[in-house]
């Protein structure tokens, strides 16, 4: 098992951050890399990671005890789980090692009030802790979240989609729809959105991305999508209240960006990071 360079390299030059955000994969794919990360950090062998010790193994099994885990598969993170699981534990010193170790995995999972709880732990984090939040893409969290943390990028080895289409229908089809986050997008492409819906609306359509498999789910083909995008540029007073991660897009938009590519932009982070400039050239 390898860990992306720039991992290796923050551990060996003993320059780690407090932080990380791993991103690029299905959550479901991070197990065996946050398991490697933190076997290597918890060893005790001088052959790091060597899998034969207490602490290696108790974290190939996610039984350590300096080792907190929020996995539960397509259930929200509520404020609660993380007071109880990570903030409660952080204020401790580690029962064993040297460190504290958190992940939370599928950080889209994160309610809006789970964000900010686990926002303000990360702003003055322990000293002996390290938080491991992984995601698909690094536009599922909060900027200020995502500010606070390292980005590692991970790729997979597929095969390059033919289109901006095809890869969003490929990343729909490994995703749980979030179907209040769909219908909170339909109403915007739409034009359903009334006032006392708005809150409603902002709430469950702020990822730039689900605005992306919403295009996908109700069918939307290339110029659909394009156009769809261009509507909401033009209800701009309204997008710009209510969505913060297009917001970030939009501004490239207004510096003379072309939709699509800006769509490609954050393809290309999930998909095929080494060929975009290629892809990119292709449209
Ligand atoms: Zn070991």
């Amino acid at each position: 098992m390898k860990l992306p360079v720039t991992l290796q390299n923050a551990y060996e030059k003993n320059r780690l951050a407090h932080a990380y955000l791993f991103y690029g994969l299905p959550p479901g794919k991070y197990h065996n890399y946050v398991k490697h990360f933190f076997q290597l950090l918890a060893c005790d062998s001088e052959q790091s990671p060597c899998g034969d010790c207490l602490e290696c193994k108790q974290i190939e099994q996610l039984i350590h005890p300096d080792l907190l885990v929020l996995n539960e598969q397509n259930e929200k993170i509520t404020v609660k789980k993380v007071r109880e699981k990570i903030i409660t534990r952080a204020e401790l010193t580690p029962a064993r090692g040297a460190r504290i170790y958190f992940w939370i995995n599928d950080i889209s999972r994160l309610t809006d009030s789970a964000s900010n709880a686990l926002l303000k732990v990360l702003e003055e984090p322990p000293g002996e802790a390290i938080f491991l939040l992984t995601a698909r893409s690094r536009w599922q969290c909060l900027p200020t979240i995502r500010s606070r943390c390292q980005w590692i990028r991970f790729t997979t080895s597929r095969q390059r989609p033919n289109s901006p289409l095809e890869a969003l229908q490929n990343f729909w089809n490994e995703t749980t729809p979030d179907d209040e986050e769909v219908a909170g997008w339909k109403q915007l492409l739409t034009g359903e959105t009334t006032s006392d819906k708005i809150s409603w609306s902002r709430k469950k359509a702020r990822n730039f991305l689900s605005f992306l498999l919403a295009c996908v789910h109700l069918g939307y083909t290339e110029p659909e999508l394009e156009d769809s995008y261009k509507n909401i540029i033009e209800q701009r007073n309204l997008t710009y209240r209510l969505v913060p991660a297009i917001l970030e897009r939009l501004a490239e938009l207004e510096q003379g960006g072309q939709p699509l590519l800006i769509v490609n932009s954050i393809l290309e982070e999930i998909y095929y990071p080494e060929e975009n400039q290629q892809w990119l050239n292709v449209i």
